[in-house]
């Protein structure tokens, strides 16, 4: 049988317990998955591309499934480059949704073979973001609630 294989795909700036719920909920619908780092969008991450890869790697070192990559290309190109015919995304509320719908439809016009998946994030995660976790750390107070337990973040690892 074909290997059916998902993009995960996000700035992770930092990885947050949301992120690792979706990624760990999809597992066993998909032979692989692919969390790819973006490293050329209109974003300005604050960690470093290192520190961010780094983190996800631990999250799911215990994951054979799981693989961790950069990529700097259209979505949907870089799906096609590593033979992913599904995009994972999440989803946490409406204007998630109003967001990922746009990006969602353009990518189908881009790529009609590539379809988008969507899980809605569990209740308790809802309200994690990775904005909330920087505002959290830049006032030096500990985020390892919001975080997956596999790695600590401290104020230290804000980019010089
Ligand atoms: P992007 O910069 O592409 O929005 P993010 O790293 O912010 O990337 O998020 C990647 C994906 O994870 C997105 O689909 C986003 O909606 C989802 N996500 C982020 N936080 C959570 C959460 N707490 N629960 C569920 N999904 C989430």
């Amino acid at each position: 049988m074909e290997k059916q294989t998902a993009l995960f795909p996000g700035s992770f700036d930092p990885i947050t317990k949301g992120h690792q719920s979706i990624v760990e909920r999809a597992l066993p619908m998909f032979d692989k998955i692919i969390v790819a780092v973006g490293c050329n969008t209109a974003k300005h991450s604050v960690f470093s591309l290192d520190k961010r890869i780094e983190w996800i790697k631990q999250t799911f070192a215990k994951y054979d499934k799981v693989e961790v990559v950069t990529f700097d290309s259209l979505t949907v190109d870089f799906c096609r480059q590593v033979g992913a015919k599904y995009i994972l995304r999440g989803l946490r509320n409406s204007s998630d949704f109003q967001y990922e719908r746009n990006i969602a439809r353009i990518n189908q016009e881009l790529a009609e073979e590539i379809e988008t998946v969507f899980l809605m994030t569990k209740p308790d995660d809802a309200a994690i973001s990775s904005s909330l976790v920087r505002e959290i750390l830049s006032f030096g107070r500990d985020v390892s609630k919001f975080i997956p337990k596999e790695i600590t973040i401290s104020a230290e690892d804000f980019k010089k």
